[in-house]
């Protein structure tokens, strides 16, 4: 159960879906998108429930992603994936039995600490389409019927909790276009978050100390105006380091350009 993973498309190398080059995996169908999308919202394709889009078996998603994610950098985003959390949660926890050096991103348009007190609940009325009301059914636990309404229990405060045991960092919060962060119409300048008011939200901080532990927007990059960020995962180091975290990543981004020098690429 909860096996089935509905996507519109991967990206490989993604510059602003988090730190370094990552692997980012568009999650198909958004409710708020299709009942009321946030002001600018840049990725409108991925609202609709209806086709197409790729479906993937947890088991296929995690060997897609050890295949293609060469520097353990991953981000689930919309849609709204969290809609889909709990095969995320298992596909999160099957990469980091494999490797547990991948960071796995998600984002969600809901705020965590809500998320983490109520969970996620939805009433599906006939106008939302069918479609919406089957993939619900395959990412809900538990739902009731009436007449014509559904009630969804998309997540509970645990399956939450569950999540954020295997995923990194979560960027929180809906896009608002009036606090639009970056310039460029297509936000490709390299930065991750689309509006000030998200959260990057630190999960196991969150889930060891009890409060919410995240940063905000300026705070992260003050820190990465401060220091520098390695040159194969993309994460903040200190001035003083070369230009990689560790041996690890030094060796992964070698082995990474002999393999594109190979297919012609470098
Ligand atoms: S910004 Fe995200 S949550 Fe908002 S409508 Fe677009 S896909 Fe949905």
């Amino acid at each position: 159960m909860y096996d089935i993973l509905r996507f519109i498309g991967v990206t490989k190398d993604a510059t602003t879906a988090g730190p370094g080059k990552r692997l980012e995996l568009f999650t198909k169908g958004c409710i708020r998108g299709v009942i009321s999308p946030c002001e600018g919202c840049f990725n409108e394709t991925t609202w609709a429930f209806e086709g197409p889009y790729r479906e993937m078996t947890v088991d296929e998603c995690v060997e897609m992603i050890d295949r293609d994610a060469w520097n353990r950098q991953v981000t689930f985003c919309g849609g709204e994936p969290i809609l889909q959390a709990k095969a995320i949660t298992k596909v999160a926890k099957k990469l980091k039995e494999i490797d547990p050096t991948f960071h796995i991103i998600l984002y969600t348009a809901y705020k965590v600490d809500t998320l983490m007190k109520y969970g996620l609940k939805f009433t599906w009325i006939p106008k939302y389409g069918d479609a919406m009301r089957n993939h619900l059914m395959d990412y809900s636990y538990a739902y009731s019927r009436e007449m014509h309404r559904t009630q969804f229990i998309i997540l509970t405060p645990n399956d939450v909790k569950e999540l954020m045991e295997y995923v990194d960092w979560i960027i929180d919060g809906d896009y608002q276009a009036d606090k639009r962060l970056t310039t460029h119409e297509t936000m490709h300048d390299g930065w991750f978050i689309g509006s000030s008011n998200q959260r990057i939200v630190l999960c196991k901080a969150t889930l060891e100390r009890g409060v919410l532990v995240y940063f905000t927007p300026h705070e992260y990059m003050t820190m990465v105006e401060k220091n520098k960020t390695c040159k194969c995962c993309g994460h903040i180091i200190p001035k003083y380091f070369g230009r990689f975290c560790g041996e690890r990543c030094y060796r992964r981004y070698y082995k990474r350009q002999e393999e594109m020098k190979l297919l012609g690429g470098v």
